[in-house]
């Protein structure tokens, strides 16, 4: 089979007035970049919002990620065109925006693979739109803003040791993790130390993705917390007056971008927060959107569903116009091996043990997913080295077929990867017929009411099925810190690996007999969530020994390869 690039750059695209045709959008609706994106203008916006009729939201979520891979994006495309190719409905995806760290680092693109993918991949995966780099901007603009305005006047007496925002870049660059700045001459600013995280770890990023307007978006800026005084009182952006201006940086990034698939199903791409350090979801104003312009809504919550299908279900679906309708988890039998055999060397080879043994990790997942009331099904996205014997196994012998009709979940196999839309008409239809089975009602792992220990260990013990948890002294000070500032009632967001259901990346399958350990809480008053972290993780990644971008290159015609 081609490359990923190979099959996008083979593929003969619709002009984007005629993808937004399917969705009845008008050329006067569209801002287009090129002939191939475009951005949704406020007036269509508006316009489109008071359409009362909302369609079948559809999350697509997955067991836990391993190197093997498990193809979460690969699916929610797939399936989005099966559903909009194969059985004729009106439908949209919603997708995320990929971080160019990752891109040139371990993962490759974000878009999707083989025959199932959103195109044009290179600009999807590079600079797109610009979102991603007007963030950066705003993120850099607003962190010197507070720095100058230390230098020039600090009449509110802000510790520049106690500043809590963080600059950015899109890139994967461990060096800039903590940094001096200032130093030299005191012409240069009051020396202190400082950090970056990555354009999509900041709290800008998660503001972007849940800001319903331009007024919201402003508020929510306006609502960031910048630090402490040295008398130890908190300092929020708007008190220095930079909201506005960091507002005018993103007004035009908060417009969804609109793209389509390789079999022209429109897709809303925008928007793009991790999901192990923040809530993991495309934004609300495209998802919103989608439900407002299609009968079916695909979209995906990232990495495992106790990181993004969590965050989904008890944070994100309250910021929706509707809650889902029903929950996909997307399983391979190559990822489920590799969670009792821990290593990727020998997934080519059939192994039925190993399988059984890992499938307590899907288990595991589906009863999560279960336990939110809203319909879940399994697709077994199938890979060119499963056998039949394992595929069978996983769907049709004891272990699952037991498994899934006593919970009532059903298991399809499907093959979007090769075939495109054609690799799982059936499984497309099993997916609508639970969307609109009525069935769906959900209901949260935690009170809205409940203070930020009683939701962490809420999370802790009914998602990850951990003991209890664990508190550093610090994460002690700082609840009680929050307290103090009448935020600890916040949703809370946990920070935690992806590859495990505990806070140990090393503990695979579905571990128990674990506490959870809580090392930090730092409010994000804008995105008004708290971030709990635990464990080991980081808000700037770095790069491997081998990063992908020793493989990509481009061309004297501007053809870029070696994104996948
Ligand atoms: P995720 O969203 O879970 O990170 P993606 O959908 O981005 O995963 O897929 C990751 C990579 O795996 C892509 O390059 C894609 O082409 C590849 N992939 C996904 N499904 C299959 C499959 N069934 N066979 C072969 N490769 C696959």
């Amino acid at each position: 089979m081609k490359s990923d690039i190979k099959i996008a750059q083979g593929t003969k695209e619709l002009s984007i007035e005629e993808v937004a045709a399917k969705v009845n959008l008008a050329a006067k609706d569209l801002e287009p970049y090129g002939h191939d994106k475009a951005k949704i203008n406020w007036a269509a916006i508006n316009q489109i919002r008071k359409n009362k009729k909302l369609g079948k939201l559809i999350l697509v979520t997955s067991i836990s990620p391993t190197p093997a891979g498990e193809g979460k994006s690969t699916i929610t495309i797939g399936l989005g065109d099966a559903i909009h190719n194969q059985l004729h409905q009106n439908t949209m995806i919603a997708l995320r925006e990929p971080s160019m760290g990752p891109v040139f680092g371990l993962k490759g693109g974000a878009t999707g693979g083989g025959m199932a993918q959103i195109i044009p991949m290179e600009d999807i995966n590079l600079h797109f739109t610009g979102d991603m780099h007007a963030l950066t901007a705003a993120i850099d603009t607003l962190a010197a803003l507070v720095d100058n305005y230390i230098y020039q006047d600090n009449s509110l007496n802000i510790d520049p040791e106690r500043i809590l925002i963080k600059r950015g870049l899109d890139v994967n660059d461990r060096v800039l993790r903590k940094i001096t700045v200032g130093q030299g001459s005191k012409f240069n600013g009051i020396e202190h130390q400082a950090s970056f995280a990555i354009t999509v770890a900041n709290e800008l990023m998660a503001i972007l993705c849940l800001a319903n307007n331009i007024a919201d978006l402003k508020s929510r800026i306006g609502d960031i917390l910048v630090g402490y005084t040295k008398d130890d009182q908190p300092v929020y952006v708007k008190q220095l007056g930079f909201e506005g201006a960091i507002a005018a940086l993103l007004s035009n990034a908060l417009k969804p971008n609109l793209v389509q698939t390789l079999e022209h199903t429109p897709a809303l791409v925008h928007g793009g927060p991790f999901a192990n350090i923040a809530h993991g979801a495309n934004s609300v104003i495209a998802t919103n959107l989608a439900l407002h312009l299609s009968d079916y809504v695909l979209t995906e919550a990232g990495f495992g569903s106790d990181l993004g299908g969590q965050k989904f279900m008890d944070f994100v679906s309250k910021h929706l116009d509707k809650k889902p309708d029903a929950t996909v988890i997307v399983a391979t039998v190559r990822a489920l091996k590799y969670q009792s055999l821990g290593s990727t060397e020998k997934l080519d080879q059939e192994n039925l043990s190993a399988l059984k043994a890992g499938f307590s990790n899907l288990e595991r997942h589906m009863n999560n997913m279960r336990s939110y009331n809203i319909p879940v099904i399994v697709l077994i996205n199938r890979f060119d080295s499963d056998t039949d014997k394992e595929i069978s196994l996983l769907q049709q012998l004891s272990l699952l077929q037991q498994l899934v009709e006593d919970q009532g979940i059903k298991a399809e196999v499907v093959t979007y990867h090769d075939d495109g839309s054609k690799g799982g008409v059936q499984a497309a239809q099993a997916v609508i017929d639970l969307a609109n089975s009525g069935k769906a009602e959900l209901t949260s792992t935690y009170n809205d009411n409940d203070d930020v220990k009683t939701k962490i260990e809420k999370i802790a013990t009914k998602i990850y099925h951990a003991d209890g948890v664990e508190y550093t002294d610090k994460a002690e000070r700082q609840i009680t810190e929050l307290a103090k500032l009448s935020k600890d009632k916040l949703p809370v967001i946990i920070a935690k690996t992806q590859y495990s259901f505990s806070d140990d990346k090393n503990k695979l399958g579905a571990p128990t007999g674990f506490k959870l350990h809580v090392k930090g809480v730092s409010l994000k008053n804008g995105a008004r969530f708290i971030v709990v972290t635990t464990g080991h993780v980081l808000d700037m990644p770095g790069l491997p020994k081998h990063p992908v971008a020793l493989d990509i290159d481009v061309d004297n015609d501007g053809k870029i390869s070696g994104l996948f």
